[in-house]
């Protein structure tokens, strides 16, 4: 690659953008922002890590720098807001593709335009060990309207967007061998873009926190047993999920996978799971219609039982665990590295 500051001047006039915001971007020590009265920030940060959360090999340049940015905003989503601005920390390799740099970039900055987010600064160093990639997102939602994990209450209904398991899915199907460029089945297809280049639900998480529909919401990172974990530890609540409703993808099992496992365990999918009153019910209709492309299912309930989460099949319960990615689990029999 080029020294870093060619770099920081390529980045900076690639990425220069102007907002009402946006007092001083990149080139300075730091950048400086106003912000409008009635509102509440939101700050969020996420890592990928080279071999840890992808591999140079499958993972097309301008797909990374896309997914670098959209699993920010997935958590942008999950609070209701609307993302603003960005900062970019990376550290690469000195020898480092320069062609794969350039189409990161690229990647990166049409979907920080396709989300109306500005790049303002961030931060630049050699790497011994693969490519390290740290976003940090700014944005706001309204005062007081914040959508958070700790707001189910027992009797709510659960919903979930799209299809869970599909990530984790394309991610099997990357592991034995299978690329982007192979010709490959419509379903293939859909399950390697949903793990290279997941859609954060940015405007539907807007629209749920805005009017007040979702009580308690998170995006699915993790796997969908462990963030429903995630919202009943913080709400003092339990859950029982109905696994026949679950928007499962069924021809999993062509390829030897278990859909409800992929769908329960897998994570990645950066589908919204929110929770909704009883008396907010009917307005689910008018989000269904707002946001027709995207399929809402309700797949359980919220119970009075603390940190209990059950998976009901054919009227019998069966208590469901947490489980889901988790970076410093311990390998059976192993030593846990740092934790
Ligand atoms: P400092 O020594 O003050 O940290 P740098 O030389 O690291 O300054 O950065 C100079 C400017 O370039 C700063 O405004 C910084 O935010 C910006 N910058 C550095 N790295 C990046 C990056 N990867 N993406 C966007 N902006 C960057
Ligand atoms: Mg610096």
């Amino acid at each position: 690659v080029r020294p870093e500051f060619d770099l920081i001047s390529r980045i900076r006039a690639l990425a220069r953008r102007y907002s009402p915001e946006l007092v001083l971007g990149i080139g300075d020590d730091a950048a400086v922002l106003k912000r409008p009265s009635g509102r509440w920030s939101l700050v969020t940060t996420d890592a990928l890590i080279e071999d840890i959360h992808f591999r140079r090999e499958y993972t097309p340049a301008r797909l990374l720098g896309h997914k670098a940015l959209a699993v920010n905003l997935s958590d942008i989503a999950a609070m209701g807001g609307t993302p603003r601005e960005f900062l970019l920390t990376l550290a690469l390799p000195e020898d480092f593709d320069q062609a794969y740099f350039d189409e990161f970039l690229d990647g990166l900055l049409a979907t920080a335009d396709a989300s109306a987010t500005i790049l303002i600064g961030g931060d630049l160093s050699a790497s011994r060990a693969g490519m390290t990639i740290v976003i940090t997102v700014l944005g706001d939602c309204p005062a007081h309207q914040a959508v958070r994990r700790d707001g189910a209450m027992p009797g709510d209904s659960i919903y979930v967007t799209g299809q869970v398991g599909l990530s984790a899915l394309g991610l099997s199907l990357l592991q034995s061998g299978v690329r982007l460029s192979d010709a490959l089945s419509d379903l293939q297809k859909r399950a390697l873009l949903a793990h290279l280049a997941p859609v954060p639900r940015l405007a539907l998480g807007k629209y749920l926190g805005e009017h007040r529909i979702a009580d308690a919401m998170i995006d699915v990172s993790d796997g969908l047993s462990s963030d429903l974990f995630h919202i009943c530890e913080e709400s003092g609540v339990g859950a029982v999920i109905f696994s026949d409703c679950l928007p499962l993808v069924i021809e999993a099992r062509n390829w030897g996978a278990d859909p409800l496992v992929l769908a329960l365990q897998g994570g990645e999918d950066y589908e919204l799971l929110f929770t909704v009153r009883k008396q907010k019910l009917p307005l689910i209709t008018e989000v269904q219609s707002a946001f027709p492309d995207i399929p809402l299912t309700c797949i359980g309930q919220i119970i009075a039982e603390p940190r209990k989460m059950y998976l009901e099949r054919q009227g019998h319960r069966e208590s469901l665990e947490p489980r889901g990615y988790e970076h410093f689990r311990k390998a059976p029999g192993g030593a846990s590295p740092i934790l």
